[in-house]
């Protein structure tokens, strides 16, 4: 079959990699007519940016290769399971840009199928029901030097088996006392092989299931049977599934499913610095109310970033610059971020906030006037325009742009220096008025009249250009800053004794309650973004409202990977 490419997006692509030449390869040899991929996450929690990295990986695939791709709810352990992730999920997916069409479809509902085909298996002599508990199942298993041991369930006849397995569905037996398992080979050198086990009793209703089931498949049982239901042809995990791999083609084998069998491919996953990514600890920092909630803007999950006001774009961009390798590593998060400026410095408008506000004063400015100066939305896009801004005699300036004295390399506002307030005059600061505790409460100074637009006529240099809004003119808004989450690049780097808990970052948010911004930003969406001048990028909260804005900052200006970037290798780069 032809192959079909469809361009993924407007950004430059790594091109190939081992999993696309699978299925090229795959095609060409006429394996496969359509190429269907699947995501399926088990909703036992939010999805995060790890996920993310396997949501966009199977959804471009089927999109490039003219295929499909299935969002599975890997539902098969009910005791974690909630509707809450259920519809999170989907509406993460969906806000990642992704469609699965009509090809929703849930675990659960092959239960019966599975049931069946665990028969057929004890039928054919290859699956039995073992009364050990899992201490001793775990403790005959073996080790990866020694063999595991046969227990004497292993010899119960069909009868017997099929007979006490019915009565495990039925509801007969309490939990934990029984368990089906494959009969494949206790001696194996993989350890999966050693008569893994395929159902478990669990008397727990199921939040898509219900109470139609007391017993439910284990992992490895059921994850290629849903993936033959479904044909898909390309089932794409992460690397710890590798040594389960023989197992996913012997029960698939062993049913004799109908060609051609689903093929398990397995990729890195995503790690992350400062980042924890494992469901069970994100769940313990909500639980725990180290954060504020699964969305908090600073946890790693999608609907934090959504929060944060990251771009679905530069997740997808994320996604394909870091691309698919076989070797597990940790990427730099500030690759991450230098994707979500990349995305924003083209499409952000600019905006002028002043986040801890001090009065400059203008001492030669008449009172009562007001000047329009006109700024540009966004210099990267001429299309976006310019906006007015009023002039007046009294201005918010930022409080760290002010100093009573001067350090080295300090170009900003201090006694006797000139700066430029942008797009409208150069001011020469005069005085600064300090409290018994030294900080900044009010400076003063003086514009060059002939200056006007920020230019001087005798084309003198200024070394710094500073954001301002008119005193009465601007909005006061609460802005959110967010650090990392945890103080260090990798949060199990700890002590004896401590754990990555000790590594979260006490300063990981910082409110500035008396931020001025300004005034049409007051009526901006919730999840607009914006690049405050000098400041960063900002979304709009969802605590937000008209009467008091909530900004998040998503990221700063300042990208630090471009000089990271600098010192790697183009091929360590990707
Ligand atoms: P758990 O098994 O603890 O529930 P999980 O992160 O494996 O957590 P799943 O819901 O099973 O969660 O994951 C769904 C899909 O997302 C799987 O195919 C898995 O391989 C993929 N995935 C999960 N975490 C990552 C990651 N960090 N990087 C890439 N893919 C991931
Ligand atoms: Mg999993």
């Amino acid at each position: 079959m032809a192959e079909r490419s469809v361009p993924i997006s407007q950004f430059p692509s790594e091109g190939s990699d081992f999993i696309r030449e699978i299925i090229r390869a795959d095609l060409a040899a006429g394996k496969h007519r359509t190429v269907i991929t699947r995501f399926p996450p088990e909703p036992n929690g939010y999805l995060h940016i790890g996920h993310a990295k396997a949501i966009c990986l199977n959804f471009t695939l089927a999109q490039e290769f003219g295929g499909r791709c299935h969002l599975r709810y890997d539902d098969t352990n009910p005791t974690k399971e909630e509707q809450e992730y259920i519809e999170a999920i989907e509406r993460d997916v969906r806000w990642l840009g992704f469609d699965w069409g009509q090809h929703l479809y849930f675990a659960s509902d092959y239960f019966e199928q599975m049931y069946q085909w665990a028969e057929q298996l004890i039928l054919k002599g290859q699956a039995y029901v073992c009364d050990c508990t899992p201490d001793e199942v775990r403790e005959k298993r073996g080790t990866l030097t020694e063999p595991g041991i046969p227990c004497e369930h292993r010899q119960r006849s069909v009868e017997e088996n099929l007979n006490l397995f019915r009565r495990m569905r039925a509801g007969e037996f309490p939990d934990g006392s029984r368990v089906l398992r494959a009969k494949i080979d206790m001696a194996s050198g993989n350890i999966n092989m050693r008569d893994p086990v395929m159902y478990r009793i669990l008397h727990a209703p199921h939040p898509h299931a219900g109470d139609a089931w007391c017993i439910y498949p284990m992992y490895d049982y059921a994850h290629p049977l849903e993936d033959a239901i479904e044909g898909i042809t390309h089932s794409i995990c992460t690397l710890e599934f590798e040594d389960h791999r023989p197992l996913y083609d012997w029960f698939i084998d062993q049913l004799e499913l109908p060609e051609p069998h689903p093929q398990q491919i397995e990729f890195a996953r995503l790690n992350l610095t400062y980042t924890v990514m494992s469901k069970r600890r994100l769940l313990e920092l909500v639980q725990e109310g180290f954060v504020r909630g699964w969305d908090d803007p600073r946890m790693p999950t999608i609907a934090g970033l959504r929060r944060r006001g990251v771009p679905p774009e530069a997740i997808r961009l994320f996604a394909e610059r870091i691309g698919v390798a076989k070797r597990n590593s940790v990427v730099d998060v500030q690759l991450f971020e230098h994707c979500v400026r990349e995305v924003l410095n083209r499409t952000a408008p600019r905006r002028f906030a002043v986040l801890d506000p001090v009065k400059l004063v203008i001492t030669n400015y008449p009172e009562g006037q007001v000047e329009w100066f006109s700024v540009p939305n966004n210099p990267e896009d001429p299309a976006a325009g310019q906006r007015q801004l009023p002039f007046t005699r009294e201005l918010w300036v930022e409080r760290e742009d002010v100093r009573a004295y001067p350090l080295p390399k300090y170009f900003r506002l201090y006694p006797g220096n000139e700066v430029r307030l942008r797009g409208a005059y150069l001011v020469t600061c005069r005085e600064v008025l300090t409290d018994d505790t030294g900080q900044v409460v009010e400076v003063r100074g003086e514009i060059d009249p002939q200056s006007r637009g920020g230019q001087a006529p005798d084309g003198r240099r200024v070394k710094a250009t500073l954001h301002w809004l008119a005193v009465g003119h601007g909005v006061e808004a609460e802005v959110r800053l967010y650090d990392y989450l945890f103080a260090k690049p990798d949060p199990d780097d700890v002590p004896a004794g401590r754990t990555w808990r000790d590594n979260l970052n006490p300063n990981s948010l910082t409110v500035r309650p008396h931020a001025q911004v300004e005034p049409a930003l007051a009526q901006a969406a919730v999840g607009e973004r914006f690049q405050f001048e000098r400041l960063g990028y900002f979304a709009v909260d969802p605590d937000s409202t008209p009467q008091r804005p909530v900004f998040n900052r998503i990221v700063t200006l300042k990208d630090e990977w471009a000089k990271v970037a600098k010192t790697l290798t183009p091929s360590a780069r990707s």
